[in-house]
């Protein structure tokens, strides 16, 4: 007997045939005997609809109230899965992140969870019951609710199974596991058996959305053994989310690079002619920090007759709003004029053999020169390689590094 974390996502939740077919692979633990904790997202498409909706109303609502909006889409699954199992014999009870005593802080739309109370869980469990919470969603000191940010199901997933300390927490999705880059992309990738947390980490923060950051950061600071899964098919082992260490990898003759990750949701500011002085750095980015926005890559430019150039990037769901605190900010840091770019991306190839491999740097700049690919920004790891390019060359750019490092599917393999 088992205590298991199942999390199901959009698609496969997607009609009411699939929750029913989630309920069918769920009883089948039940009935081996494992205790089963199911987590949920919205059916798919439902968020979008819901954040859609919300603007219709209001071009940029109050964070809070939008959190009340688009967190509904999961309480609607839940309770259909309840009724699914309940069809076939299988006693369930649903719970909201509220409910389940999920306690995040108040960052509406990106909130991290703090903890998790759980007892009402355990007590089902024990009784014999199927647990089903609803993803993405917390509550916050206040009561208010909150979502911790898209893809956020595969959070609160992990987060359970480390507060429940279960053996094993299963993301089922509609791949059969993690590959080698997105292979709705590049048809030949290749899928992975194995995957150590910190490529995981890496891909998940530079874009493969098959698992959403945090949920990698959790299992990796609680030792949840984490597995992602198709809920498609019958068999298969998936992808383990490993801890190998790099003498492993090196002694398995791994390639260097595991995967090319890339994300579409970039956007590019750049101050021009800032004055060239110490404390600019702060004097650009503290007003951007004050409004809770990230800052992904950064370049300041070499300075000329005491001014400089300086980029930085932004997710692009918050570039507006990056765009106009630098704005304001703009006389005040006495720089002549703020540009931005939403057209462009980032890819990046991840590695952990890149450390003891020299040269990949200039095998990736080299490779895409050859296509013509300009280069707009840089940032390197240990174990990862970022570009920033023009958004229309990402497809291109994904393919022909996927090849160059050798990670196509060998001809023939399945
Ligand atoms: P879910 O709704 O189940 O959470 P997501 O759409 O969030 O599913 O994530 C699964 C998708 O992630 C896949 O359909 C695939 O297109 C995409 N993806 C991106 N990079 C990768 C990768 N390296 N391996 C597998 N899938 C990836
Ligand atoms: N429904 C949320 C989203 O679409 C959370 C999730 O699916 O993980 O982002
Ligand atoms: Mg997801």
């Amino acid at each position: 007997m088992a205590l298991i974390v199942q999390k199901y996502g959009g698609t496969s939740v997607g009609s009411p045939e699939r929750i029913k077919n989630v309920a069918r692979r769920v009883a089948a633990f039940h009935a081996r005997g494992d205790q089963v904790v199911v987590v949920v997202s919205a059916m798919s498409g439902e968020t979008n609809r819901l954040i859609a909706l919300a603007k219709e109303i209001q071009p940029q609502p109050e964070p809070r109230e939008l959190d009340v909006v688009i967190s509904t889409g999961e309480q609607v699954t839940i309770g259909l899965l309840c009724m699914a199992l309940a069809e076939i014999g299988v006693a369930a009870k649903s719970y909201t992140g509220g409910q389940t005593r999920i306690l995040t802080d108040s960052a509406f739309g990106k909130a991290r969870i703090l903890d998790i109370e759980g007892d009402a869980i355990r007590r089902d469990l024990e009784a014999g019951k199927v647990v089903v919470v609803a993803g993405f969603q917390g509550v916050d000191s206040e009561g208010s609710i909150t979502t911790l940010g898209r893809g956020g199901s595969d959070t609160t997933g992990v987060a359970i199974a480390a507060a429940l300390k279960a053996d094993e927490c299963q993301i089922y999705t509609d791949v059969d596991g993690v590959y080698t880059t997105d292979p709705r992309l590049v048809p030949s990738a290749r899928k992975l058996d194995a995957i150590t947390f910190e490529e995981m980490l890496e891909m998940a923060s530079l874009g493969s959305k098959v698992l959403q950051i945090r949920s990698v950061e959790f299992a990796g600071k609680y030792k949840v053994k984490l597995r992602v899964l198709s809920s498609f098919e019958e068999q298969g082992e998936g992808t383990l989310i490993t801890v190998d260490t790099v003498e492993e990898k090196k002694r398995m003759e791994d390639p260097v690079i595991s995967g090319i990750a890339y994300n579409r949701d970039e956007a590019k500011l750049t101050v021009l002619g800032a004055p060239d002085r110490p404390g600019i750095a702060y004097q650009i980015l503290g007003p951007i920090a004050d409004a809770n926005i990230d800052v992904d890559m950064i370049i300041q430019n070499v300075g000329r007759d005491g001014a400089t150039d300086f980029s930085f990037t932004v997710n692009r769901a918050e570039f507006e709003k990056a765009r106009s605190v630098l704005e304001s900010a703009r006389a005040h840091i006495g720089a002549r004029e703020i540009i931005g770019d939403t057209e462009v991306c980032k890819v990046s190839a991840v590695g952990v053999g890149m450390r003891s491999h020299p040269g990949v740097a200039s095998q990736m700049f080299r490779v895409l020169a050859e296509e013509g690919i300009n280069i707009q920004m840089i940032s390197t790891s240990e174990i990862k390689i970022s570009v920033v390019l023009d958004e229309k060359y990402l497809e291109l750019a994904v393919r022909v590094l996927h090849r160059a490092f050798g990670l196509e599917k060998v001809s023939g393999a399945a």
